[in-house]
């Protein structure tokens, strides 16, 4: 019950912060199963705000949980409802990727792909946020960690733009408050070695949710329940940064 208040007392103190037009609750109600976002927004005209990057993908599948599970599932499962949920509230947001594939021949550019996947993979997903011409790029990842007791989600930010910082000051706050207050993680610069934060002129962020090498928090970031809670306060706190933005 206690629990049950608390979360109540949570979506209302988000839906206040969102200031959205539509119902918190009919945003999670609509969110829909890994591959059925759109990689375009919502289909109008309006200017894409916010892209959401589910990092890996395709053949590429990212760090591999102690179960098996690969993390591009993960990311994009998160992926596709902080978007589903951004849209649904009025914010235009647009997905780097959908589906189960990699980015590498997004724009087609070189007839020959071998020994360049990765590099053209990363490549295109700034291409992709720097076209779309958003104010906010977010990276969706899961971490590991040869110490299986590590745990909790860890925002990295661009050093390209001080939005950044106030972007992955709110998603570690929001996350803390209404998820994980055990989580007294800081917020990190992005070194030369995170190219989609490196590369990136506009404001951008790169969330690891949790680690695949910690069994307990695995199986949370598996359940759909918990992935809505983690994609609700970062689509809030996305929300909320952009409300904050300088530039
Ligand atoms: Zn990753």
């Amino acid at each position: 019950m206690k629990n049950k208040i608390k979360w109540l007392a949570a979506f209302i103190a988000l839906s206040v912060v969102m200031v959205f037009t539509c119902v918190i609750f009919g945003a999670l109600n609509g969110i829909e199963q890994e591959g059925a976002g759109a990689v375009a927004a919502t289909g109008d005209d309006e200017p894409i705000a916010v892209v959401i990057d589910p990092g890996h993908g395709g053949e590429d599948g990212g760090c591999i949980g102690t179960d098996g599970t690969l993390e591009k599932e993960l990311n994009l499962s998160v992926a596709i409802k902080v978007c589903d949920i951004l849209n649904s509230c009025g914010i235009n947001a647009a997905l780097t990727r959908d589906s189960d594939t990699a980015l590498y021949d997004l724009y087609g550019d070189l007839h020959d792909y071998t020994n360049v996947k990765k590099t053209y993979d990363l490549k295109n997903r700034v291409r992709f946020a720097k076209e779309s011409d958003c104010k906010l790029f977010v990276s969706i990842h899961m971490n590991k960690f040869p110490q299986s007791s590590t745990e909790g989600l860890q925002v990295y930010y661009s050093p390209n733009d001080s939005d950044s910082i106030t972007a992955a000051l709110r998603i570690q706050e929001y996350v803390k408050n209404y998820i994980q207050p055990q989580n007294d993680r800081e917020i990190k610069r992005g070194g030369s070695n995170i190219y989609v934060l490196h590369r990136s002129q506009m404001a951008a962020v790169l969330v690891e949710c949790g680690f695949l090498s910690n069994s307990d928090e695995l199986e949370l970031l598996k359940t759909e329940d918990y992935q809505k809670k983690l994609a609700l306060c970062i689509a809030a706190a996305i929300s909320d940064s952009l409300a904050n933005f300088q530039t």
